[in-house]
């Protein structure tokens, strides 16, 4: 099976993650790349600054880029979207009207109530909120969308323990510079340095997690009654988000039982048999000093999230721990070929 599929904001951190995943993928094969009217008409080799390790895949180096503009039509009907926010609000949209299925890790349409944030391990069964864009939008396709990077980790960590209602959450992050982009945060800013202002970042973690933890009543989600508090950091960081979490339960699950529930933690069939699904979603570490970005990012290819430093909070109650994930992986563009899938 070989399925052509379009990438959206090709060139950027999260494009190129896209291009770097694909490359051998099974079942997708990259046809058509786009960006801005920058890049529009050069080789995608010329029009990117490529920043991952290894090379541009032979297969995608020599296509070239097409302008995102009014005139765009794609051939693939499977496309990845790596837009900023503004841009995907339109273009997204328009083309999913005309019978394009999009992934999207842009915000502008994850809270909209018939648009799903799918993490197929935690809510595969949102994904029939596309009927209702079809029956009410009239689109021919649809729009999944993906989490937000900084509420991956924390989703991953939390959906095994729904059963014991989470109720109160806080959580600090220690976020990598990919996550804002290329060329993203200027050096002289976060070299030697943290920055305790993420624009945008907080306000999405009070909303997200609870509409992706909720439950699909068969025509829309009704969020997780669940509030979290969120403060948002930039740290000297390559690549992985990092989240110190507070977490208060309905029904105190004990240690062991929060240990039992990640480590068993797998999604619904046929979740874990997808080319890109981790076999262990949740990997718990007892190591006392772990997990950390450089160590532990790359667990299962980057699709895992990696948790520890389970304790109990002796002042607020309920438990503190750490998550981890793989911010353009899990948190993007990996996590956005696995709802392709
Ligand atoms: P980025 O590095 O700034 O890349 C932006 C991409 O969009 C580039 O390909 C750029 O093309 C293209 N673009 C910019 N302006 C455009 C325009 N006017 N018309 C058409 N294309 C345009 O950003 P990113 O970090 O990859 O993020 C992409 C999206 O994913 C954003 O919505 C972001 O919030 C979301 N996201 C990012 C992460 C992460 O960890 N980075 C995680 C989850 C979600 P040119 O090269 O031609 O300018």
């Amino acid at each position: 099976m070989s399925i052509d599929v379009a990438i959206l904001g090709a060139t950027g951190a999260v494009g190129q993650r896209f291009i770097q995943l694909l490359e051998n993928h099974p079942w997708f094969r990259v046809a058509e790349v786009v960006a801005s009217e920058r890049s529009g008409g050069k080789t995608y080799a010329e029009a990117v600054n490529w920043v991952l390790t290894g090379n541009i895949p032979d297969t995608v180096a020599g296509l070239t880029v097409k302008p995102l503009d009014e005139t765009l039509t794609l051939t693939s009907t499977l496309v990845f979207s790596a837009l900023p926010a503004n841009i995907a609000r339109e273009f997204e949209g328009r083309l999913a009207a005309d019978g394009h299925y999009i992934c999207s890790n842009a915000s502008a349409y994850r809270m909209e109530s018939d648009v799903p944030i799918l993490m197929p391990e935690v809510n595969a069964e949102h994904i029939h909120l596309i009927e209702r864009q079809q029956s009410e939008r009239g689109w021919k396709g649809g729009i999944i969308t993906n989490s937000n990077c900084t509420a991956a980790p924390l989703v991953m960590a939390l959906a095994p323990l729904r059963k014991y209602q989470p109720k109160t959450i806080n959580v600090v992050s220690m976020q990598a510079v990919s996550g804002a982009g290329y060329p993203g945060v200027a050096s002289l800013d976060i070299l030697d340095n943290v920055i305790p202002y993420i624009k945008g970042e907080e306000p999405k973690l009070n909303l997200e997690p609870a509409k992706m933890l909720g439950l699909y009543t068969g025509e829309s989600v009704a969020p997780l009654p669940m509030q979290v508090s969120a403060s948002c950091n930039r740290v000297p960081v390559l690549d992985a988000h990092l989240v110190c979490v507070t977490a208060i339960f309905e029904e105190n699950p004990s240690i062991a039982e929060i240990i039992t529930a990640w480590d068993s933690f797998i999604g619904p069939d046929p979740v874990p048999s997808l080319p890109t699904a981790p076999a262990q979603p949740v990997i718990y570490t007892h190591e006392e000093d772990r997990p950390q970005p450089r160590r532990d990012r790359d667990a299962w290819n980057g699709m895992s999230t990696v948790v520890g430093r389970l304790r109990p909070n002796t002042v607020f109650g309920g438990v503190d721990f750490i998550a981890l994930a793989h911010n353009t992986i899990r948190g993007a563009a990996g996590c956005s070929i696995l709802n392709a899938e």
